[in-house]
């Protein structure tokens, strides 16, 4: 069958300086696992081939790799693809400060910078550094946006375009383990729809170090660094384009099922009773399911990130240690 995406959004890395709750990734200071610059620019590459239109520099924190991203940005570029960021601000101490952080992004041409606030999520965050980023990224002119400003409203920064609402988020990932419970109010089997993502022509795609093509966070379309070490002038067998190329929503296990009936025929496929008599969502069910058939379907439930686990974890024990 095959697909085309418009957008990759790069996983950087998934270390941030904050653990918020509503993490997709597990995001974390203690997080591993960085994005080097040569699979960026291998994947910039094939993607600029393969027609895909812009890249997005995400994390965890992708600032964490700042001269990469400037690189990679400067890269995406070149190859005639707009580009993109997410961050936290962590770095915005002061305005003056922060417009030192974004000056660069005003050469490279940046097409959106989206900042993000987490004092719904953060208790001790500083909306002071969203600010000072905010009033930056204005007084040079960039393209700017805030997410998840139901709780930060109060910016008090002129003509601010407000991006998506806390109250739009979905349980995935770490949402799932910490938010979900408190929001249960829906019954598993009316969870019959995966209404957030659509796994025929998904516009975007996610993918991070461990080179997992994820058309939702934790569920890949294959493995765009499998066959080879990707970047060096070898990016695998096939890479981007094989993957693409060889993805059928109809036939990949567990993709399949949510296409046909939500996270509900996800469950009853695989005999998987639910663990709640209410669900926040069709994401916190569909994680639920998930989590426990991830090493049935390790090619497609991956990256292990993803479900709240280093690499070393989702490998299990040594052969000669008990489980
Ligand atoms: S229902 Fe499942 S596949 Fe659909 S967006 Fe939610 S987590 Fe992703």
């Amino acid at each position: 069958m095959g697909i085309r995406v418009e957008g990759i959004h790069f996983l950087v890395t998934y270390r941030c300086t904050y653990a918020c709750d509503h993490c997709f990734v597990w995001g974390s200071p203690e997080a591993e696992g960085t994005m080097t610059l040569a699979q960026l620019t291998s994947v910039i590459d094939q993607a600029a081939a393969c027609g895909v239109e812009s890249v997005y520099f995400e994390g965890g924190e992708p600032t964490l790799a700042y001269p990469i991203v400037l690189a990679a940005a400067k890269h995406a570029r070149e190859r005639g693809l707009d580009w993109g960021m997410v961050s936290n601000c962590f770095w915005a101490t002061s305005v003056e400060d922060a417009k030192v952080w974004l000056a660069p992004f005003v050469d490279l041409g940046i097409s959106d910078l989206s900042l993000s606030s987490y004092a719904y999520f953060v208790e001790d965050a500083d909306e002071d550094r969203l600010r000072s980023a905010a009033l930056a990224a204005q007084e040079l002119g960039l393209p700017m946006a805030v997410l998840e400003v139901g709780a930060a409203a109060c910016l008090d920064v002129p003509g601010l375009r407000l991006g998506e609402d806390v109250g739009a988020i979905m349980c995935r990932g770490r949402a799932a383990v910490e938010l979900a419970p408190g929001r249960a109010a829906r019954p598993p089997e009316t969870l019959t729809t995966c209404p957030f993502e659509d796994f025929a022509a998904p516009g975007r795609a996610h993918l991070g170090c461990d080179g997992e093509l994820q058309l939702c966070q934790g569920i890949s379309a294959g493995n765009v660094f499998a066959g080879g070490p990707a970047g060096a002038g070898a990016p695998g067998a096939g890479g981007l384009a094989a993957v693409l190329e060889g993805y059928d929503p109809t036939r990949r296990p567990v993709v399949a099922e949510i296409v046909a009936g939500g996270p509900w025929a996800l469950a009853q496929a695989y005999g998987h009773t639910p663990r709640r008599a209410l669900y926040a969502d069709e994401c916190h069910l569909c994680y639920e399911v998930r989590s426990a058939f991830r090493e049935r379907f390790p090619s497609v439930l991956a990256p292990a990130q993803c479900y709240g686990l280093t690499a070393e974890q989702a490998a299990g024990p040594p052969e000669d240690q008990p489980a």
